[in-house]
């Protein structure tokens, strides 16, 4: 057994897809061609454990052109996974670091809902909370109480509840919820008295997204009912916040109704006799483009995963951030064809002229979105080439011309684009959608390796 295989087998009793490793990011930026770096020198951590081949033996047959990770078709690197999410946690603790230093006086609550954004919630959470956040947020109360069940420490606020959810473990555990509507007050009164302990609180107002929150005809009476059981010691209001409907076009108009809003809610809360800790607005977009909106806390999520939410505007690099997924896969098969060959479902890709196709293992089951069908752009060998024809369920076809390839080479998706490859935002373009979807919907059949962070047991 491969030492590969022997840290997949490690990650999956760790239940949640992998484990932390000890390694640090090894690809030096820029260096987008030449042999893996794991053929030289181990660092002091000791050498790469990380469950990919990208740490593996480099001696293929092709690592001398240009291949990244190269191990041929011999099987020589048996355990070597067909297709992996590798995860930065350096880049994630770099890009929280440097939100905290945008944010100024604000604190960051780093959002790890949907399984931090498809990167892992419970070591993302520990790397976002060692690169300076003081708060945790996600969507619904199983994420939060997965969270507190694996450890992860930090203020950690759950927003998105129903009256089924479990509310009296949430308040058990300290988790701190979001309540924008008269009966999330009742719920949250009933799980204080159940478990004996003050409810904390973050009452929403909804200013203008027109999604969650207590309308300004409501808010009144949602304040004043939970100031009212703050007064008989049931809860405690200790956030008031909102959500910006288009934060991601700096300058619209919709963001000064939407703060004017905000204060005029603050303003009525305070009012009534309430004393939150915190007041909150800011998305990724808003962090990074409309400091007014900080107020005392903000609440990037994507921009923690080093991705641009202003993505026509500026890409990751110009905003100091890392992307932290990088995608990859192996060729399964690689053949040539002649010209006029019909490629995959629909033969809406046809070959201009003999060719070799390489079939790349990844489908829309694993995330790689369908409307990227021959859109889509992927790096091999170090030069890029398109999705040819339909995106399947588990596979995907690339036109690789005349250039040489094998089964088993490498396929960069995206990446942070230090060997050329893609971003997210590049699929995203691709698939008319943003890059929130794209790493999020990596599927669980994918292995997430880990890198740039501290051993298992070390937390
Ligand atoms: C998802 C979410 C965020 C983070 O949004 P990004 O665009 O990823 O920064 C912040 N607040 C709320 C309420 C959210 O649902």
């Amino acid at each position: 057994m491969s030492f590969g295989m022997a840290r997949e087998a490690e990650n999956a009793a760790a239940g949640y897809g992998a484990a932390v490793t000890a390694v640090v990011d090894r690809h030096p930026p820029g260096v987008s061609a030449g042999p893996v770096p794991a053929a030289g020198p181990a660092p002091s951590a000791g050498p790469a454990p990380t469950a990919g081949s990208v740490a593996g033996p480099a001696a293929g047959p092709h690592s001398q052109d240009g291949q990244y990770g190269q191990d041929g078709q011999d099987g020589q690197q048996a355990g070597t996974p067909h297709a992996q999410a590798r995860i930065d946690l350096a880049a994630i603790r770099a890009n929280v670091s440097r939100l905290c230093d945008t944010a100024g006086s604000a604190e960051v609550m780093a959002v790890v809902k949907a399984d931090a954004y498809g990167h892992g919630a419970v070591p993302v959470a520990r790397a976002a909370l060692a690169g300076g956040a003081t708060w945790l947020g996600v969507a619904g109360m199983r994420e939060a109480l997965a969270l507190r069940a694996a450890g992860v420490p930090g203020r950690l606020l759950a927003w998105l509840l129903t009256p089924g959810d479990d509310w009296t473990a949430a308040v058990a555990a300290g988790v701190e919820l979001s309540a924008g509507a008269p009966w999330a007050v009742r719920a949250a009164v009933r799980a204080a008295r159940a478990v004996d302990r003050p409810a904390l609180l973050h009452l929403e107002a909804e200013t203008g997204l027109g999604r969650g929150g207590a309308a300004a005809g409501d808010w009144q009476t949602l304040v004043d009912g939970a100031a009212a059981a703050e007064a008989a010691g049931y809860l405690r209001v200790v956030g008031v916040w909102s959500h910006l409907a288009r934060a991601d076009e700096p300058g619209h108009p919709s963001c000064a109704r939407q703060l004017a809003n905000f204060r005029d809610a603050a303003g009525i809360a305070r009012r009534a006799g309430l004393a939150p800790d915190v007041l909150h607005l800011s998305n990724s977009a808003a962090t990074l483009t409309l400091p007014e909106a900080h107020f005392d806390l903000v609440r990037p999520g994507l921009a923690v995963y080093g991705l641009s939410p202003v993505p026509d505007l500026a890409g990751p690099a110009e905003l100091g951030l890392r992307p932290a997924m990088t995608l990859t896969a192996r060729l399964a098969s690689v053949k040539r064809v002649p010209a006029g060959q019909g490629v995959s479902y629909g033969h809406r890709y046809r070959t201009a002229r003999a060719t070799t196709l390489g079939l790349v293992p990844l489908g829309y089951a694993d995330g790689v979105p369908r409307h990227a069908s021959q859109a889509g752009p992927v790096l091999v060998a170090g030069r890029q080439h398109t999705v040819a024809g339909t995106v399947c369920m588990d596979q995907f076809v690339v036109d690789l011309g005349d250039a040489p390839a094998a089964p088993g080479d490498e396929v960069v998706l995206f990446g942070p684009g230090d060997r050329g490859e893609p971003g997210a935002a590049d699929w995203a373009r691709a698939a008319h959608t943003i890059s929130h979807e794209i790493v999020t919907r990596i599927g669980a059949r994918i292995p997430r390796a880990y890198t740039g962070g501290s051993a298992p047991g070390d937390h």
